[in-house]
């Protein structure tokens, strides 16, 4: 079930039917101030709701009282084993302590916490991670470690019950996609908290993408989670931030800038599309509309599957063609097509989002257009096409011939 609690960390509410917010964690030394600092503002910019700084020395502590205030985004801190830190960090003014009462020294340091968080109104995060469970349930986790990991956290939550506490958000991490799964599926059933996701040493920009994107977004596909933070081994926090939006605006969730969508390219591209797309998405970044832009390879499918997309571009060996909505808008050069496109983005906000149309040229591209498409090759899309009508009348497709043949 979807969490029933809000907290509020800072001035972003979590949980309760509230957005999933977006966190990262600063990869600086906090206590080097001006790098944080930067490396804050740099995941701001980039769309965090929510930055963790770790917080292991003293040091640390003193530059966290100057980034509570200077931060532009709620700030939370990050402490492990020493509760007296966990103190320090509520008097400074974090928005938030992120705590794992595993290894923060027993139950009556937690309290010791807890009291702080209360008196200062601060929410805490339980975290709950697959390395560093509590002794009594470590038998249990190598038996049964989606058990050990919801267990942790169930009894941490007891925990916190017990002190008369309900400010907080519970994570459970493991480096495993399916126990992730598995332990935040079955958590979310037994507290109405609301959930952190994650999964712990995700790896690289490439794989921890991805691991994320299944991990999380199954998860939030369910309704589960209510705060979200991809962990990539990168110094550049905010690819975990656009690596978050990108499954966010992917499960419509929330939106956030534009929305790029792009063919596969097949046998009949005919022009470099690895470079124009790579450069439509560093273009676009410059724009927060949730615009969508298409790329297509080649016209022999039309404007097909990319008739809604607010913008979009196909090309041929010489010529291309910028469309809007299904409508083409101009006939152009291939080596200007990314140059034209945005010069139509731009004019249709200097007209007050009015796509505007020239009717010579539109009528021009629709002629370069007809002449192009060719309806009797079977594009992929088209294949997809028949695919999706013949599920739909539960008949099989033959991909060779395009012919369909009714199931026995
Ligand atoms: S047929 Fe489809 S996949 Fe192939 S290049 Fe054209 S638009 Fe792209």
């Amino acid at each position: 079930m979807a969490s029933q609690r809000q907290i509020h960390v800072g001035s972003v509410p979590i949980g309760g039917g509230a957005p999933v917010s977006v966190q990262t964690m600063t990869k600086t030394e906090t206590a080097n101030l001006q790098a944080t600092m930067e490396q804050i503002r740099t995941v701001a910019d980039a769309g965090a709701d929510i930055v963790r700084v770790a917080v292991p020395r003293e040091p640390d502590v003193e530059a966290l009282r100057t980034i509570v205030v200077e931060s532009p985004i709620p700030v939370i801190a990050d402490i492990h084993f020493n509760h007296t830190l966990a103190l320090k960090a509520i008097e400074a003014g974090a928005h938030c302590v992120r705590i794992n009462p595993g290894n923060i020294g027993g139950a009556d340091k937690t309290a010791e916490v807890v009291a702080a968080a209360k008196r200062h109104g601060t929410p805490l995060r339980i975290g709950v991670n697959s390395g560093s469970l509590p002794k009594h349930l470590r038998d249990l986790e190598f038996s049964a470690p989606v058990e050990a990991l919801v267990t942790a956290a169930a009894e941490f939550v007891e925990l916190m019950h017990r002190l008369d506490f309900y400010d907080f958000k519970v994570s459970m991490k493991s480096t495993s996609v399916p126990n992730t799964i598995a332990s935040n599926r079955m958590l979310a059933e037994r507290i109405d908290h609301p959930l952190h996701l994650g999964i712990t040493e995700a790896g690289t920009k490439w794989s921890g993408s991805l691991k994320s994107a299944v991990g999380l977004g199954t998860l939030l596909a369910d309704g589960i989670g209510d705060t979200i933070r991809i962990s990539l081994s990168t110094f550049h926090a905010e690819e975990e931030v656009k690596v978050a939006w990108e499954i966010l605006k992917a499960l419509k969730l929330r939106e956030r800038g534009p929305v790029l969508i792009a063919c596969p390219t097949c046998g009949r591209l005919q022009f470099d599309m690895d470079s124009v797309v790579a450069e439509v998405e560093r273009r676009l970044e410059a724009y927060e509309d949730p615009i969508e832009v298409s790329v297509l390879g080649c016209a022999v499918n039309g404007i097909g599957e990319a008739r809604h997309a607010d913008f979009g571009i196909t090309g041929a060996k010489d010529a291309g063609m910028i469309f809007s909505k299904g409508e083409p808008l101009k006939k152009v050069p291939t080596d200007r097509l990314v140059d034209e496109l945005f010069k139509e983005i731009d004019r249709f906000y200097a007209a007050g989002k009015q796509v505007v149309r020239d009717d010579v040229r539109a009528a021009e591209a629709a002629a370069w257009l007809a002449e192009n498409e060719d309806d009797t090759q079977l594009t992929p899309e088209r294949l997809a096409a028949l695919e999706e009508e013949a599920a739909r009348l539960g008949e099989d497709v033959s991909p060779v011939a395009g012919r369909r043949f009714t199931r026995a």
